[in-house]
């Protein structure tokens, strides 16, 4: 039934809980994970509004690109240790619009994400990114609880 799952990740431990549910998906029948870490565009502007060097901002970006290719690295490996199939995905935008996006064009037949990220605040029955997934995508989602 869920085939292949959309794993949007922040790499936060909310998010890493996910990763733990998605490998007994396995059992069910899961075969295919896209898991997919969006760049907020917010990041890369507040680069300039600090008025940095374009030599410096190109070096920042560059690392946080590594960072982020290295988690998902991790993500993958540990993914294919358990048979599925895997594919990784790195966007630059907004997180919601680029996993409606990531929805469409994979096909996927489920999103499994966490209730939180990396903000956790402990008053927010859901994240604003979870929230708005949850009311604007087509397909099945399964809430990792914190
Ligand atoms: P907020 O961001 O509203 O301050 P939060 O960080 O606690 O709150 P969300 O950002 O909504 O919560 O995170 C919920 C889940 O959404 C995460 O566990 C992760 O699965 C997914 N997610 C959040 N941000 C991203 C992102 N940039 N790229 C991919 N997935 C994300
Ligand atoms: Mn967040």
């Amino acid at each position: 039934m869920f085939q292949k799952i959309l794993y949007p990740t922040d790499f936060s431990d909310v998010s890493q809980k996910a990763l733990d549910y998605i490998k007994h998906l396995k059992e069910a029948g899961s075969k295919q994970v896209v898991v997919l870490h969006v760049i907020h565009e917010r990041m890369t502007e507040a680069l300039y509004w600090h008025a940095l060097g374009d030599s410096l901002i190109k070096e920042w970006k560059k690392s946080v690109k590594d960072g982020v290719n290295q988690s998902l690295m991790d993500i993958e490996k540990e993914l294919k240790e358990c048979a599925f199939e895997v594919k990784t995905i790195i966007k630059t935008g907004i997180p919601l619009r680029e996993i409606l996006q990531v929805e469409e064009e994979e096909d996927v037949s489920v999103i499994v994400l966490g209730s939180h990220g990396r903000t956790n605040m402990e008053e927010m029955f859901l994240g604003s990114v979870s929230e708005k997934v949850i009311r604007k995508c087509k397909k099945p989602v399964l809430v990792i609880k914190r």
